[in-house]
C-alpha cells in the first residue's frame, strides 16, 4: 500500500514508499525510486496508527501474505 508523500517519504531520497509487510510492532516500506527497504513504527506516518497500520493488515491479509 502506498505512503502519501504528505505523510512519509523515503529516508534515502525522500521518494514514495510502498507498505509491504507488518506485524505488531513494525510496518516494512520500500522504496518505490531506490529500493531502499526498512522497518518503521506502526505509527510513523503521525496517523496514530488509524490509517495505514489497519489498511496495510487488511490489504496483506488479502492478499494472502498474512502467516
Ligand atoms: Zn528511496
Amino acid at each position: 500500500m502506498r505512503v502519501d508523500l504528505k505523510d512519509g517519504r523515503c529516508r534515502t531520497c525522500g521518494s514514495q514508499l510502498d507498505i509491504v509487510a507488518d506485524d505488531d510492532a513494525t510496518m516494512t516500506v520500500e522504496c518505490l525510486e531506490c529500493g531502499d527497504s526498512y522497518d518503521v513504527e506502526t505509527d510513523a506516518f503521525g496517523d496514530g496508527c488509524m490509517t495505514y497500520y489497519p489498511a496495510a493488515l487488511a490489504e496483506l491479509m488479502e492478499r494472502g501474505d498474512d502467516p
